[in-house]
């Protein structure tokens, strides 16, 4: 069984507040299952592919939830608390291309590429979160 996950998806749009309090509620069911607690088992980053202790990892939405994402299983991964913040701290496009950087890199490369980020990350400006109606602001899955 196969899971994709819709382009549409990853637009800017932000999910309205009945969709993020189910999602969220979904998200920490899913986290309570075993298919979860298998996959922290494993204690592999998504995304960085480093090693972790299952506790070091945490449930990270590819799409995000407030981006109209969901709990689903094609749409949650392990993910440790390094990349876990720097997903937060970028830009859709720009998490993107730093993954993207990451599946190309060799190992030997992946500090240089983590280190150009920090780089790149101080002339990026960070725009506002455009979020009008006085959202949560810093959830710990937006
Ligand atoms: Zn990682």
């Amino acid at each position: 069984m196969s899971a994709t996950i819709e382009f549409d998806d990853l637009s800017f749009e932000t999910a309205d507040e009945e969709h993020v309090r189910r999602e969220k509620a979904r998200g920490r069911e899913l986290r309570r299952s075993q298919w979860w607690k298998n996959r922290l088992a494993v204690g592999r980053c998504h995304y960085c592919k480093g090693w972790f202790h299952p506790h070091e990892l945490t449930m990270d939405h590819v799409v995000p939830i407030c981006r109209g994402g969901r709990s689903t299983r094609g749409n949650v991964v392990p993910c440790c608390q390094a990349c876990n913040s720097r997903k937060r701290q970028m830009l859709p496009v720009e998490w993107q291309q730093y993954v993207d950087s990451l599946r190309n890199a060799g190992a030997s490369e992946l500090e240089r590429v983590r280190s150009r980020m920090r780089a790149d990350r101080e002339v990026v400006r960070r725009p506002e979160p455009a979020r009008g109606d006085g959202g949560h602001g810093s959830g710990a899955e937006c």
